[in-house]
């Protein structure tokens, strides 16, 4: 059997600056910092922390006064931020610079008095966080599909759209064309919402599965981008499973299967990828090969207070 690996794969520079965040507020002000919610959707990345000290809450109100809190890359609304500093936090915001972009092109156009519709799926922290910025008065419509779309009333001529991060780029083409035909008028982001690495990620899928027939995406089941991918090779007919770590590789996946596809979501490590190669090495593979559909070199520099910590 030979694996084929997918690259760009696993980490993107918001999770590396978000994990970095956790790890040097640990150091400066030690065990335990909170984090609300998962700093990044990966379980082994969640457990590591929770070695370390760090305690995950959904809740600013299971903080104790003056705690220290950490935002997740995620993002977060501007309530929660005013809770935080309301009991006296020390706050450390970890969103990704991807998602504030898209926070502040919405506080923009609201300004604008746009009306806006964004593209994403309900219940993922990150629009709730993106929601969040938003004043009651004005209108922001979430949808997540194509009867969304067609369901959508909107009587403001201004209209405007924005995107969640992490979505397909392929999808999303299809729910911005739907709109585009029934607003004629409303208006793109400044610069494309998908980011860079999900994009590069799902590309890269799109270019292992030109030769693969399976695909493991290592990633965790919340992980929005992670589910993605796996779904890139599912409506290719080939084979695709969403796994936490090698100790979810069932034999009979391997059944009739010459080259195994490898990817890891945005926050899924690469000792994780590491650890499936060499399970699979185990099981017969004895050939590698790394398809590099793009080169990555993205860097987010860290909050100023946390910088030569
Ligand atoms: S997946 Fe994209 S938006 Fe999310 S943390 Fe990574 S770079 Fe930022």
């Amino acid at each position: 059997m030979e694996i084929i690996l997918a690259n760009p794969r696993g980490f993107c520079a918001g999770v590396e600056r978000a994990i970095e965040i956790v790890e040097r507020s640990l150091k400066i002000h030690g065990a335990p910092v909170y984090v609300r919610h998962e700093v990044v959707h990966n379980k082994f990345v969640v457990n590591n922390l929770k070695s370390k000290g760090v305690i995950f809450v959904e809740e600013i109100q299971q903080v104790p006064k003056g705690g220290v809190v950490i935002f997740s890359a995620h993002g977060v609304s501007k309530a929660v931020h005013k809770q935080a500093k309301d009991i006296g936090a020390i706050i450390y915001d970890a969103t990704c610079p991807l998602v504030t972009k898209v926070h502040k092109e919405i506080v923009r156009k609201q300004k604008q008095d746009y009306s806006i519709v964004l593209i994403g799926h309900k219940e993922h922290p990150e629009i709730e966080g993106t929601m969040g910025q938003t004043s009651p008065d004005k209108v922001i419509k979430i949808v997540e599909n194509l009867e969304d779309v067609k369901n959508l009333e909107l009587d403001n001529e201004n209209i405007s759209y924005s995107t969640q991060t992490t979505l397909s780029v392929k999808d999303t083409k299809v729910i911005i064309e739907a709109l585009k035909k029934k607003f004629p008028k409303i208006q793109s982001p400044k610069k494309e919402d998908i980011c860079y690495a999900t994009q590069n990620r799902q590309n890269a899928v799109e270019e292992t599965i030109k030769e693969a027939d399976l695909m493991l995406v290592i990633g965790s089941n919340n992980s929005s981008n992670s589910n993605r991918l796996r779904e890139i090779a599912d409506k290719k007919n080939i084979p695709a499973y969403l796994i936490d770590d090698f100790n979810q590789i069932k034999s009979s996946w391997l059944k009739n299967v010459n080259k195994i596809g490898i990817t890891a979501g945005a926050s899924a490590p690469e000792t994780l990828v590491k650890d499936v190669i060499n399970y699979l090495k185990g099981k017969g593979v004895n050939k590698i090969k790394e398809i590099k559909s793009t080169e990555e070199n993205v860097h987010f520099p860290l909050p100023k207070e946390l910088q030569n910590k």
